[in-house]
């Protein structure tokens, strides 16, 4: 399920929601109660994305085990 990030006018403070994107645009409660609301983009589609293609993978050339292996870090 998608989050969504707002940010409450009345107070200031911004949090997000998990909710069906059937009801992305319906209005949202802060955490205080206000309905005073506003919906801000959010990146939640790109950083699944994005965390899925910058899996954690060996580093090229190294010469495996530690951390570098060639004395630069001591
Ligand atoms: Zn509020």
């Amino acid at each position: 399920m998608p989050r969504y990030d707002f940010r409450c006018r009345s107070c200031g403070d911004t949090f997000e929601l998990s909710r069906p994107m059937a009801r992305s645009g319906d209005p949202a409660a802060c955490p205080q109660g206000h309905t005073d609301t506003v919906k801000l983009l959010s990146t939640v589609a790109v950083t699944g994305a994005a965390g899925a293609a910058a899996a954690p993978r060996p580093a090229a050339g190294g010469g495996g085990g530690g951390c570098c292996g060639g004395g630069c870090c001591g």
